[in-house]
């Protein structure tokens, strides 16, 4: 089976967040399966020039986009046992960054046409065409729109996935017809509410929609989640489905990661006392045997930080160290060294983006604190987990699928839990993982829990094959 994975960012070339974890990771584990996957993303400036020379030039073409003809070159590159195509126009993506342009609707409308456009340069016509977030939306609107028609195209399916549906690439209505060319007749597709909806059009036009856990494929059919197309989505819940995303466990894996102070696998857990150890020294924390809380979030309304926020005097109050790490909005980076600040001897803030410092945080620390208003999916929870970390998580999206709530009678379980969001119930939640945590024997076995856990890609990737098939 022939699958185009078509995606805005992909690890390791270039990656933002989440997404470019999963597309870095999937694809790979789709070709272990004996899927023909190959995956075609932009040409960004950001893309290390190591990876630019061993890229080969497959040719170039026009794409015609609204009124204007843009060029569209291809290179190809194999990395992993999977071929990546690269679209090239300097235009739209030499720039210094990835998102968050005045244009960035035109630049994915011209990106998510050109994959049509240069299917033949390829010569690689596949059974499913697989698309990411709104960045890609457009691709099976197009595909409808101008190449059904052709013999090699009329059997393609499409399949897309939502990684968070908070974006949707919303523009100016006057974008469709003028900017990306959509045809009067399936203007209604990419409309909704008076805009230009990228994402909506993606799941409309798409065979089936895939979110990144089960449980945030119910969710976002309530208005609450779904920032605007609850009705949409409830419409075609006959295609949506979820399923969860895994890890990397060769780029997360504590029996290998250079940056621990030491490296341990589930087999040999005493050894993370040297990585805690290590961690507070270098925070400038007393070395103890304190439970040690730790958060590596992006600091936005999503990741409950606000429930913190809440309580932050009662938790402050406890006999605990925490450390954040994250970056994000500007009210929750000042809150959060604002409670640094005060609780200088047991709270320690880090704002920047450090996979280093993460991995350390990840082996270092005893619980992993993860609040989130909603969550698609979440890998953090996933690596924490796999680190030894013990997740703290509000029952939403993909926490609720990964994390098990510990059972102390059934000693069964890896995680703590709670399911409303409010500040108190999230206390509750760190109060009982601490009970547990200072009852060594329990302890160790949570952690056994959560270490032996399976998050592998694999069985995701068998998941989606099956979604393929049944196409
Ligand atoms: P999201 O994609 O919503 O940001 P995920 O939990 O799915 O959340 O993925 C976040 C990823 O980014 C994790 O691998 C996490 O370790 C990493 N990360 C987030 N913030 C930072 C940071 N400040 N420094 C290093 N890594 C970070």
């Amino acid at each position: 089976m022939k699958v185009l994975y078509v995606v805005s960012e992909a690890a390791p070339f270039v990656r933002t967040g989440g997404l470019g974890d999963v597309a870095g990771a999937l694809p790979t584990a789709l070709a272990k399966e004996k899927i023909d996957i190959r995956v075609v993303l932009p040409l960004y400036d950001a893309i290390a020039t190591s990876y630019r020379n061993s890229m080969v030039y497959v040719g170039a073409t026009t794409v015609p986009l609204g009124w204007r003809n843009q060029y569209a070159g291809l290179f190809k590159l194999e990395y992993n046992k999977v071929i990546y195509y690269f679209i090239d126009n300097e235009f739209y993506f030499k720039k210094k960054g990835i998102y968050g342009f005045f244009d960035d609707g035109e630049r994915f409308a011209f990106f998510s046409k050109a994959v049509l456009e240069l299917l033949p340069l390829m010569d690689f016509y596949p059974d499913v065409l697989h698309v990411n977030d709104w960045e890609t939306g457009l691709t099976p609107l197009y595909l409808d729109a101008y190449y059904r028609n052709a013999k090699k195209y009329e059997n393609i399916k499409t399949v897309l996935s939502i990684h968070n549906i908070e974006f949707q690439g919303n523009m100016d209505k006057y974008c469709i017809s003028q900017v990306f060319g959509i045809p009067d007749r399936f203007y209604q597709i990419a409309e909704y509410k008076g805009d230009a909806n990228m994402l909506k059009a993606g799941i409309e036009s798409s065979n089936k929609v895939v979110t990144v856990s089960p449980t945030y494929a119910n969710e976002i059919l309530d208005p609450y989640f779904a920032y605007g197309l609850a009705d949409i989505l409830i419409a075609r819940r006959y295609k949506l489905t979820g399923i969860v995303n895994g890890i990397d466990t060769e780029v997360f894996n504590p029996s290998k990661d250079a940056a621990l102070f030491e490296k341990f696998s589930a087999k040999t857990i005493a050894k993370r006392n040297k990585n805690k150890s290590g961690l507070q020294n270098m925070l400038g924390l007393p070395e103890s045997d304190k439970p040690l809380i730790g958060m590596i979030t992006r600091l936005t309304s999503q990741k409950g930080i606000d429930l913190l926020f809440g309580v932050s005097r009662e938790l402050m109050d406890m006999d605990i160290q925490m450390v954040v790490l994250g970056t994000g909005d500007w009210k929750y980076e000042n809150g959060i060294k604002d409670i640094a600040n005060y609780y200088n001897n047991k709270f320690r803030a880090v704002i920047s983006f450090s996979a280093g410092l993460a991995s350390q945080i990840y082996a270092g620390s005893d619980m992993f604190l993860m609040p989130s208003r909603f969550e698609p999916c979440g890998l953090a929870q996933m690596i924490a987990m796999h680190y030894g970390s013990i997740p703290i998580v509000r029952e939403t999206g993909g926490l609720k699928d990964t994390v098990t709530p510990f059972n102390p009678v059934e000693k069964t379980g890896d995680g703590f839990t709670f399911k409303t969001y409010n500040a108190y119930d999230m206390l509750d939640a760190i109060k009982r993982a601490i009970d547990v945590y200072w009852k060594k024997d329990e302890w160790k076995i949570v952690q056994q829990n959560a270490m032996s856990k399976e998050f592998s890609w694999k069985k995701s990737a068998k998941e989606y094959i099956d979604i393929y098939k049944s196409l």
